[in-house]
Formats: C-alpha cells, structure tokens, sequence
C-alpha cells in the first residue's frame, strides 16, 4: 500500500469515528467524554489530510497547523478519557502542545534534517498516548477486568508501540543521514498501526460508554434510590431464585421482614427529611448486621427484606435478636430512639412452600411483633 491510500483511509476513518462520537453526544449531550472524541476526531483528520497535502514540499506555517491540529485532537482524545472518568483536566495539558509548536518550529527554520521533526512528533504522541494510557489505568482502578478494558488498553499498548517504531526508524535515518522514504515498514508504523490502533481505541472508547450506561440502568432498576438497597422487584426476584436453590439443595433458608416503629409519629414529630435520614441509616445497620450472602431490600416505604439462605429456625431467632439489638443501641443523629419488629420465616424441611406463602408467613410473624408491643422479633 502506497502512503497516500494509507492515509486516505486514516483520514477517512477519524471523520468517520468523529462523526460517530458526535452522534453519541447528540443523543446525551450531558456526557463531556463523546464531544471531546468527537472534536478529537475532526482535529486528528483535518490535521492528517493538510500533513498529506504539504507532504511533498512541507511549508513552516502549513506543517506546524497540520501537526498542531493532530497533536491538539490527541490532547482531546484525553480529555475525553478524564471526563469519562470524572477526572479534571491539569492546566498544563495544553503546554505539550505548545512546547511541541515551539520546538517544530526551532528545527524548521534550523534546517534540521527531516528525521528529528519525525522524532519530535513521535516523542509527542507518544507522551500522549502514555498519559491517556495512565488516566484509563487510574480511572478503572487498576488493571483492565472486563473485555472492553482489555481492548481500550490494548488499543493504547498498539499505539504505543507503533510511537516506538516510528522513533526506531526515525533514528535510523538521523544515523545514517537519509530521509525517511516510505518504505513498507514506514507505512506501517506511518499509518497502519496508527489506523488500527485509532478505530480500535475509538470503538473501545464506545464499548466503555455504553458498558457503563449499561450498568447505570442496571443498578437504577434494581436498586432503590434512598435505602441504596435492592428494591422491592429486585429483593423478591433473588429471593425466589434462592428460594428455588434452596428447595433443590434441601438447605434451610430463612426470611425476614422488617418493619420500623411508629415512623408515622416519628414522621408527624420531626418531619419527612430526618425520617428519610432515619430509613438510610436503617438500611446501612441491617447490611451491616447481615453476612454478605443474605440479600437486603427495601420492600416499600419504611419496610425491609432480608433473606437468608442456610438459616434455620435456631439461626433465625439468633438472627431476629440481633437485628432489633442492632437498631435499639444504634444512636440515630438527634439522638431519637429508633427500634424495629421482626418477622421471621422458614422454609419447612420438606422443602414444600411457595414464596408467597413464606412471605405470608413472614408477615404473620411480624403482626405477632408488633401486636406483643413492638421492638421485638417473632418467628
Ligand atoms: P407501626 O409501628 O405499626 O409500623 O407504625 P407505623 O407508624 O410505622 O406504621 P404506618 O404504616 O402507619 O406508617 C408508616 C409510615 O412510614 C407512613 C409514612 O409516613 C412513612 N414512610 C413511608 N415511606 C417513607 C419514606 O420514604 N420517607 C419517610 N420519611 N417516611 C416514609
Ligand atoms: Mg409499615
Ligand atoms: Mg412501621
């Protein structure tokens, strides 16, 4: 492939993927990380197709604009790499690029042999490419775990590497006192790993935006916006299928219903936002008192659920005794005494009750609660 397909398509493909990204930020015009993509796109393009252009008898003003415009879309590219993650921007990001102008322009009018112009660029981008490299690293927490990580970062590693061929070559010839020709390997580290590496980046960068937009609306369906617990949907939806293991497993499995004292008063007493405070400070003391197999939910307004899997009547009591313990020595903010009744429920050994019949059960038991005049439990 001659270079000037070779770049053609790079520069296709950057309007293309800038055009994309541009899509996406129509579509949620709240999300920073997809205009930066975009406008990264469009620069990176502009920049190669005016580079492509000046290539044959490359004028000061022209080059610096072309490399201007790329090294500034790679600086975008970052910064939509930190917005994504909800990092700021350093003031001194926009310094590379000037220190990159300043430089370009030194050697420009030094005459300096066309290589070091190639070394500069390669130093640049791939200083570029390292900090965006590191700002995804810091942003997931640590080495890539899902498939879309590994690309993004395998993305940046190719791209990497083709910077480091590109200084490999343009040293070669700084060496031995030629111009860079475009011999196939130039092609290659020029534009080919720059193209694959780019659209694979870009497609990742995507596949990153929508795996997390996914995992938003997975956590808003199942959870519950003040408790943070699972809620009513999601608390009965697992139960049932740890009802069903449980059942095939023969394993004892416990439910808890749990239900907060005189809200209603506590209400009318200190008003709906401390009693708000009081159902999220509820919801903390209960997954905390609970192990981290037992699933907690909030079943509706000042009402919890708790299933317990592998918990027989002998446990459930234990169980009921240290929830209410919980709650009763647990100093809500104002110091207002906050107590709660417990209903508990087993699956009979047999193994033979249906979940609405355990959560009827459950129920019961918590009416009994209540009834022997609260702050207790009842199994
Ligand atoms: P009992 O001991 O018999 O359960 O008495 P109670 O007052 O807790 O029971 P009742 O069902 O009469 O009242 C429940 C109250 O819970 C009514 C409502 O004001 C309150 N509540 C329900 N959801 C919320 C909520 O999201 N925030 C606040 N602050 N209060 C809520
Ligand atoms: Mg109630
Ligand atoms: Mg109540």
């Amino acid at each position: 492939m001659d270079s000037l397909t070779a770049g053609i398509i790079l520069i296709l493909l950057q309007f293309c993927i800038a055009l994309v990204m541009a899509g996406v930020f129509f579509a949620a015009p709240t999300e920073n990380s997809t205009r930066y993509w975009a406008i990264a796109g469009t620069s990176i393009a502009i920049g190669a197709l005016i580079a492509i252009l000046n290539n044959r008898e490359p004028r000061v003003f022209v080059l610096l604009t072309g490399s201007g415009l790329i090294i500034g879309g790679l600086i975008y590219q970052w910064f939509g790499v930190l917005a994504f993650y909800k990092k700021p921007r350093p003031a001194w990001a926009w310094s590379i690029c000037i220190a990159f102008l300043l430089s370009l322009a030194i050697l420009m009018s030094a005459d300096a042999p066309q290589p070091t112009r190639t070394l500069l660029f390669g130093i640049t981008t791939m200083l570029l490419h390292a900090l965006c490299m590191r700002s995804v690293w810091q942003g997931q927490e640590g080495p890539p775990q899902t498939f879309v990580q590994r690309l993004v970062q395998g993305a940046l590693l190719l791209l990497l590497i083709g910077d480091v061929l590109k200084l490999w070559i343009a040293g070669a010839h700084l060496m031995d006192g030629s111009t860079i020709s475009r011999s196939t390997l130039e092609v290659v580290t020029t534009y080919v790993i720059p193209t694959v590496g780019t659209v694979l980046f870009s497609i990742g960068l995507l596949l990153l935006y929508f795996e997390r937009t996914i995992e938003e609306n997975r956590h808003l369906a199942t959870h519950d916006e003040l408790s943070k617990l699972l809620n009513r949907r999601a608390i009965v939806a697992a139960g049932e299928r740890e009802l069903e293991l449980s059942v095939r497993l023969q394993r004892p499995l416990t439910l808890a219903f749990i239900d907060i004292d005189l809200f209603k008063r506590f209400n009318d007493q200190f008003g709906h936002a401390a009693g708000d405070t009081v159902l999220i400070e509820v919801a903390d003391i209960l997954q905390k008192t609970c192990r981290s197999i037992d699933l907690v939910g909030r079943y509706g307004g000042e009402e919890f659920l708790v299933v317990l899997p592998g918990v027989d009547i002998n446990g459930a009591a234990v169980i009921g005794q240290r929830l209410v313990n919980a709650i009763r020595s647990y100093r809500f903010r104002g110091e207002h005494p906050v107590t709660i009744s417990v209903g508990l429920a087993t699956l009979p050994l047999d193994g033979n009750c249906s979940w609405d019949q355990l959560i009827r059960r459950a129920d019961a038991a918590l009416y009994e609660a209540k009834d022997m005049g609260r702050n207790r439990f009842c199994v």
